[in-house]
């Protein structure tokens, strides 16, 4: 079986890997000239850290990644932690996500990796499905997997009218800088605070920190990225414990501030046909208030590469795929609808946890 990967993000080198660790043959074509990754850190849960060891790629990833644990706090500074949860519950590995796509694709093999392939569209057929690129050449494959984003263009072409769709009022900032002088960061921070604002910073291995910042009901931004993350970096500081967050937006160059209007994915009535699969993003992009949108995605990589060597032929495996996903990701809507909605920054942190409780032991 010839398999064609339409993107190279997280999830799109991970199928690439499952597929190639399940003997079969795929290729990845990324639009951009070169494998980047747009975005800072990455929260990588326990559930995705097993996908990785299953692939053998595990100790790699933890060796260019840090252990670190996501507990709120209030806008004051304390602690809140929701009774009930073990400490399994808030642990998982921050990584850099150049790193973490760089070790990937590494892992693909650069020869299963078409650079500058921005899919335009396909046509499937009972014999296989052919693969139309920008710049007019074509490929032919058994299967596509679109992994192509949020913004997919194998989804708009599966289900049509499914674009994506604006997370109203849902911004985020972020950036990875070395801290400043006088400032020390040796622990992680994550404060839920007033306005429905979220954010804090994570160190990362090699001595530099992620920030981020992320609000809902935020009114349309203004003024300079760096002006927008320290408005609402005010937001989760009532007292002045935290001046280490407003030190770090500062240093940071406003060109190495990454701004996001959050975009969701709507929940779709199939993830398949008979040739092809979408995964990742491309099926269901998240609102990130879960952090956990490509820890969900690569466990999609894994379970499709095994159906198509352990199910009844092509059409059944991508049917089982879909019989599995549909309902798993209707359960994650829920959870995370649930956090979104929480009226205080404790509701919030409890339904967080019961959200990664669910993630990493069901
Ligand atoms: C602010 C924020 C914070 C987040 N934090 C976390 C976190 O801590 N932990 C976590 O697990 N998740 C997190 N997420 C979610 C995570 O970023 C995504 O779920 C993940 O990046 C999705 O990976 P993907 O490979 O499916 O898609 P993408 O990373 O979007 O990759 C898609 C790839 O496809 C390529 N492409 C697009 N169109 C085409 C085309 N037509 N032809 C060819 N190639 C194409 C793109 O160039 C890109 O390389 C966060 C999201 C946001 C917005």
């Amino acid at each position: 079986m010839r398999v064609i990967v339409a993107g190279g993000g997280i999830v799109g080198l991970t199928s690439a890997i499952a597929l190639h660790k399940a003997g079969i043959e795929a290729v990845v074509y990324e639009q951009a000239p070169e494998i980047r990754a747009a975005g800072a850190g990455l929260g990588i849960w326990a559930n995705a850290m097993a996908v990785f060891d299953k692939l053998g790629i595990g100790e790699q990833l933890r060796s260019i990644a840090k252990p670190t644990e996501m507990y709120f706090r209030d806008p004051s500074g304390k602690f809140i932690d929701p009774p009930g949860f073990s400490k399994d519950d808030h642990r998982y590995l921050l990584a850099q996500r150049p790193e973490l796509n760089a070790l990937l694709a590494k892992t693909v093999g650069r020869d299963n990796i078409r650079l500058g392939s921005r899919l335009v569209g396909y046509a499937e057929s009972d014999a296989g499905v052919t693969v139309r690129f920008a710049d007019g050449s074509a490929a032919d494959a058994d299967l596509l997997v679109g992994a192509d984003g949020a913004y997919s263009a194998v989804r708009s072409q599966l289900v049509p009218g499914s674009d994506a769709i604006v997370h109203e009022g849902h911004h985020a900032w972020r950036s990875i800088v070395a801290p400043p002088e006088g400032v020390t960061v040796d622990e992680s921070v994550i404060v839920l605070g007033e306005q429905r604002t979220r954010g804090g910073f994570v160190p990362t291995v090699d001595g530099t920190v992620y920030w981020l910042i992320n609000q809902f009901g935020s009114s349309g931004p203004t003024g300079t990225p760096k002006e927008q993350a320290l408005e609402r970096a005010a937001f989760l500081d009532t007292t002045g414990w935290n001046r280490a967050l407003p030190a770090l937006i500062e240093s940071t160059p406003d060109d190495n501030i990454l701004y996001n209007q959050i975009m969701l994915v709507p929940p779709l009535s199939r993830w398949v046909s008979n040739r092809v699969a979408l995964v990742g993003d491309a099926a269901h992009a998240l609102s990130p208030h879960i952090t956990a949108g490509a820890s969900l995605g690569v466990e999609d990589a894994l379970l499709l590469a095994r159906l198509l060597v352990s199910a009844e032929g092509l059409p059944g495996a991508l049917a089982a795929y879909q019989r599995d996903r549909l309902p798993h990701y209707a359960k994650v809507d829920e959870l995370s609808k649930r956090v979104e909605d929480s009226a205080t920054p404790e509701e919030f942190a409890t339904n967080y946890v019961a959200f990664s409780h669910w993630m990493l032991t069901r």
